[in-house]
């Protein structure tokens, strides 16, 4: 089985400031996405799923937030898999209504006047956030159990209690703890793949994404500072020496 954990927003340098060993699995390293004039999560998952850059075309048919793209299974890597499972990916079949409430909700945060209410609406956002892992962790590690050639599960807690708390290193910590954890849940299911689309860097106490993102796998590569859309070929290959 070949399992990815598709994380948002993992930032490298976090992993290594928590020292979260199972996200750094045997090899790990940055990403290359400077091909890419903005590190954009939909431009960035799009581009690996399909193995091409499709920046260009995710903004020329995208709306204003670009959460509308949807690629066809035969235009993605997963079309190569007999029994692919893919859980809430951007691009491919995200619960856009889970994201379009916490983007509301940020939007709400940055409008409100009064502290108090900022705290109330934070509260809120965060507490969707981590509902909302619950339930992509727990259908992740049940289709994990089950007999699947592909897992990939998309992980947009980093990303999204990121972006309201990434100078809250206290909770950033537990963040990736608990990443950390599922990483070590599943290292020893199959072939684990651990990417970010890019990472994060600190604005204040707030979030914003870095230009480079993440990767690691529990077995030998010769990967290096490999570019996303690489994956696409890295996974096919990596299937075929399997069967
Ligand atoms: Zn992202």
């Amino acid at each position: 089985m070949i399992i990815i954990m598709a994380v948002d927003a993992l930032e490298y340098e976090k992993v290594e400031e928590f020292n979260c060993r199972n996200l750094k699995q045997k090899c790990y390293g940055k990403t290359d996405i400077s091909e890419f004039s903005q590190p954009r999560t939909m431009v960035l998952w799009s581009s690996f799923m399909t193995g091409k850059n499709k920046e260009e075309e995710v903004l020329r048919k995208g709306d204003k937030e670009m959460w509308n793209i949807t690629w066809g299974l035969e235009e993605t890597l997963f079309s190569e898999f007999k029994s692919p499972v893919v859980l809430d990916l951007p691009g491919f079949n995200y619960d856009k209504k889970v994201h379009d409430k916490s983007r509301e909700l940020l939007k709400k945060f940055f409008d409100a006047k009064d502290d108090e209410e900022k705290r109330k609406i934070r509260r809120e956002y965060n507490n969707d956030a981590f509902e909302h892992h619950k339930k992509v962790k727990q259908d992740f590690l049940r289709a994990i159990k089950e007999k699947h050639d592909l897992v990939l599960g998309y992980f947009s807690i980093a990303d999204v209690i990121g972006h309201l708390n990434f100078g809250n290193t206290t909770m950033m910590r537990m963040i990736y703890k608990e990443l950390d954890e599922i990483a070590a849940e599943i290292n020893s299911k199959g072939k684990l793949i651990i990417l970010s689309d890019h990472g994060m860097k600190p604005i204040g106490v707030f979030g914003d994404h870095s230009s480079y993102g993440f990767w690691s796998t529990n077995f030998e590569t010769k990967l290096r500072n490999p570019r996303i859309t690489d994956f696409y070929d890295f996974i096919i290959e990596l299937k075929r020496k399997q069967e």
